[in-house]
């Protein structure tokens, strides 16, 4: 019997292509382990979005490397950067295989098995999505479908199309079939994946764009709740923000990275749009009667950023009250158009912005959160809190909103299989930054 442990590192993208490895693997006939040490294959799916992330994965290599009888494999962004500069670098590793390469995999794994030698899958020259009847969902209750792989921006900063290749859309078909077949195993909520999910063609039928890709989803019977990730706000258009009007499916959250407040920086990093044409998407979202909560990505000393560039981006947080803000510091990629720029921010000064920034998002939060207080939300049960006694659900805007139960007559609580996975509607009665709190209206 063989024995695989994997390990993941960064974004939902990644998560969903490990469930697609693990189910490859498990069809296979290996079985999954919890530690590295139990594993006759040890994998590794990295992130290459920032040196840190990078860095992870050798630490992680470097501590196994005496370990005997083992197949080490890196798979993902930093196998497709770094490709077979990491067998020299990690001499034990045997495998390295690019997002782009999945669908190979197992052939890879049986020329292992077979040789003895190593094996690469490291093309970025394919059509291809890594579809596969088998993938071992780890959440009950959300499940993530891609729809599209690959990026075709080529932000100055990113490293994503040369680690994940150009853009491919999956079939349409192929989307509401995995959606549909979702509902049948007791799905209720969604997510359509993509690092740039605004850009989906049909593959069959060019006409049949994202907007209406999501409209079908979010009429797939059985499907409560529909929630799509990454959009980028050039290819972002006001008949996505229809569709939202239209279906109460689709949850009223939309993640819109912006990346800086100011249109000269923009430019820097060649993200294909403006502060004003930002804004006007930010106002079609802003104007929908769905109450649409809003997310983001920024990222803060670029190369070239002053202290007025910065101060823009901080003028663009008051301006749009962001309700979460995911921000990080510039970071270093190989092979991007950023890495030749000159004129690198100081460490210092990156973490006095990043700290500066956060502060005020912070204030923000608490103060949109706060706003919440004393309505009635409706909650997709995913957790208990063991500590606090809590239930943890997620309001369709994506807030955590953790709760209690009215009490029951003889004083029994209800067990995690009653909660898990029901839909209940939870009054805000506490708000912090990060999340709310409440008590649940109905006795379960
Ligand atoms: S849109 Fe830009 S930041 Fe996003 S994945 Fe593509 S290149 Fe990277």
């Amino acid at each position: 019997m063989k024995r695989f442990y994997i390990e993941t590192f960064g974004c939902q993208m990644n998560v969903h292509d490990s469930e697609k490895v693990i189910g490859t693997l498990e069809q296979k006939g290996y079985v999954q382990v919890h530690s590295p040490e139990q594993a006759d294959l040890v994998l590794y799916n990295t992130c290459s979005i920032r040196d840190k992330a990078e860095q992870k994965v050798f630490q992680r290599l470097n501590e196994n490397r005496r370990a005997k009888g083992k197949v080490f494999g890196v798979l993902g962004c930093v196998a497709q950067q770094e490709g077979e500069k990491i067998f020299e670098k990690a001499p034990h590793v045997r495998l390295v295989v690019g997002s782009a390469s999945y669908p190979r995999l197992g052939d890879l794994l049986v020329q292992i098995e077979q040789g003895g030698g190593r094996a690469a899958g490291l093309s970025l020259d394919t059509d291809a999505t890594f579809e596969t009847p088998a993938t071992r969902r780890d959440n009950p209750y959300r499940a993530y479908i891609t729809i599209i792989e690959g990026c075709d921006k080529h932000c100055a900063y990113c490293v994503v199309p040369f680690t994940r290749g150009r853009e491919r859309s999956r079939r349409w078909e192929s989307v509401l079939e995995e959606a549909r077949t979702l509902a049948g195993m007791g799905y209720t909520e969604i997510q359509l994946l993509g690092q740039n999910v605004n850009s989906y063609r049909d593959p069959e039928n060019p006409e049949r764009t994202f907007a209406g890709l999501l409209e079908a989803a979010a009429q797939t019977p059985g499907i409560r709740r529909v929630r799509f990730t990454t959009s980028h706000p050039r290819d972002f258009g006001r008949d996505i923000v229809d569709v939202i009007d239209r279906n109460e499916t689709v949850c009223n959250m939309v993640h819109l990275p912006v990346q800086s407040g100011s249109t000269r920086v923009l430019a820097a990093m060649q993200r294909q749009y403006t502060r004003d044409e930002y804004m006007r998407r930010v106002e079609w979202l802003k104007g929908s009667p769905r109450n649409i909560a809003l997310s983001t990505d920024i990222i803060v000393g670029f190369p070239g950023e002053t202290e007025e560039d910065f101060r823009e981006t901080l003028r663009l947080l008051e301006e749009v009250e962001y309700d979460q803000v995911f921000s990080f510091k510039y970071s270093v990629r190989p092979n991007t158009p950023a890495q030749k720029m000159g004129d690198h921010i100081p460490e210092e000064e990156k973490s006095r912005r990043l700290a500066e920034l956060q502060e005020k998002q912070r204030n923000i939060q608490l103060r949109r959160n706060s706003g919440q207080i004393g309505t009635v939300q409706e909650v997709l049960v995913e957790g208990l809190n063991r500590s606090t006694g809590q239930w943890i659900g997620r309001t369709t805007q994506n807030r955590v909103l953790n709760f209690v139960t009215p009490p029951r007559a003889g004083g029994s609580v209800p067990g995690r299989e009653e909660m898990f996975g029901r839909y209940l509607p939870v009054r805000v009665t506490r708000a912090g930054p990060n999340s709310l709190a409440g008590e649940c209206v109905i006795a379960v």
